[in-house]
């Protein structure tokens, strides 16, 4: 493998149904970024799927340059055999310095798959990239490679951080948590460069056939879309207590969401739950209430814009992160809270 020939930053855009995920539009605002970093001109998004050109315009207006368009009955639901066929092989001849994808449930079984296939490592789960240099072990000299992509993610449960590079191998494969990457502002009657390329499909034993589809029914806020989060934790007491929150969320037109505590507890659905094994938040606005603030649950919510703590315990970690913090009990504060804003907003 020549490493010279690979250039350029890709992302998978996933699609379902024909909608592009918001994952998608999340890796072109990061490969944008990285592109700079490398001095390369363009970010190319690769669209797998059935009757997809009318997506184009959207991933132009997010910050793809190029799209390349494999467009294929046999692409119209997931399924993990022609999707691995037609990223593999936009891989062998296109040739990518770097692919980004999603840690969604698809981009989950897809990038180990695709990486696999075309021989390179992955680093899952990625919550942090940037181009820079990687030492190489020492022997004789220490060498060090330079504009490699760093990629970070929790290791060890969460208790250590991990930057892992791909020096000796293309491209340099990332999957990337949901909500922690950054879209651009949307770029209005942008266009992309179109390229389609075709590998052929062959249904053989490999593919599986699809016979049903059924959706989950949910019912639960999407907190990742939510711009206020009221954030509960162990300290409220009990699920029926999360009425307090309840009615502070309704007041702010925000959304209620809960640390993992609460969901082991019973209280709240893990849908709700932010944190390294919840969800990534980044709303305008994140109310802590009840919550110590444990690396795993700051992990999910670090990057809101403005945090507002209340908890009894003045040494409670999550007054590290707060940009405002209320020492006190909840019970009292809250409801407090609520009224204020309420007569404010009457
Ligand atoms: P606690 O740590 O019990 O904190 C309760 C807080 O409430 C305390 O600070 C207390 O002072 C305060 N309090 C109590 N009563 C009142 C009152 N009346 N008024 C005001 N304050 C009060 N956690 C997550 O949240 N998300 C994750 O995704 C996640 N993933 C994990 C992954 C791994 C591998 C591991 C090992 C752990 C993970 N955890 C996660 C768990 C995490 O380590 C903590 O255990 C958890 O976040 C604690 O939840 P909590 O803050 O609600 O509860």
């Amino acid at each position: 493998m020549s490493l010279e020939e690979y250039k350029g930053v890709f992302i998978f855009a996933q699609q379902v149904d024909n909608e592009l995920s918001s994952i998608a539009l999340e890796l072109l605002g990061k490969a944008k970024s990285l592109a700079e970093d490398l001095d390369e001109k363009k970010v190319t998004a690769v669209l797998l799927g059935s009757d997809v050109k009318g997506l184009v315009d959207k991933l132009a207006e997010y910050g793809a340059d190029r799209v390349i368009v494999v467009d294929d009955p046999a692409l119209k639901d997931y399924r993990t055999e022609p999707y691995t066929h037609a990223l593999a092989s936009v891989i062998d001849e296109f040739k990518p310095e770097i692919l980004l994808v999603g840690a969604t449930a698809i981009g989950r079984d897809l990038g180990p798959r695709v990486s696999s296939r075309v021989h390179t490592g992955l680093t899952a789960d990625c919550t942090s990239l940037d181009i820079g240099d990687f030492p190489l072990e020492p022997s004789p000299v220490r060498e060090t490679k330079h504009k490699q992509l760093l990629m970070t993610r929790p290791a060890f449960g969460g208790n250590t951080i991990a930057t892992i590079a791909c020096p000796d191998f293309r491209p340099q494969m990332a999957t990337v948590r949901p909500g922690v990457m950054q879209k651009i502002d949307p770029i209005k009657g942008a266009k992309a460069e179109v390229v389609e390329f075709n590998p052929g499909f062959e249904e053989n034993d490999c593919y599986t056939e699809i016979l049903k589809i059924v959706k989950e029914a949910s019912s639960v806020a999407d907190i990742q879309a939510a711009k206020i989060l009221v954030s509960g934790g162990r300290g409220v007491g009990s699920a029926e207590n999360f009425k307090i929150l309840d009615d502070l969320a309704e007041a702010l037109g925000g959304t209620v969401s809960c640390s993992r505590a609460v969901v082991d507890s019973g209280w709240k659905p893990k849908d709700l739950q932010v944190g390294q094994t919840g969800k990534t938040v980044r709303p305008q606005l994140y109310f802590a209430i009840g919550i110590s603030g444990a690396i795993q649950h700051v992990a999910g919510m670090e990057e809101s814009d403005i945090i507002i703590a209340i908890n009894k315990d003045e040494n409670a970690p999550i007054f590290d992160v707060a940009d405002y913090g209320v020492v006190g009990d909840l019970n009292k504060i809250v409801p407090a809270l609520t009224k204020k804003i309420k007569e404010a907003l009457a």
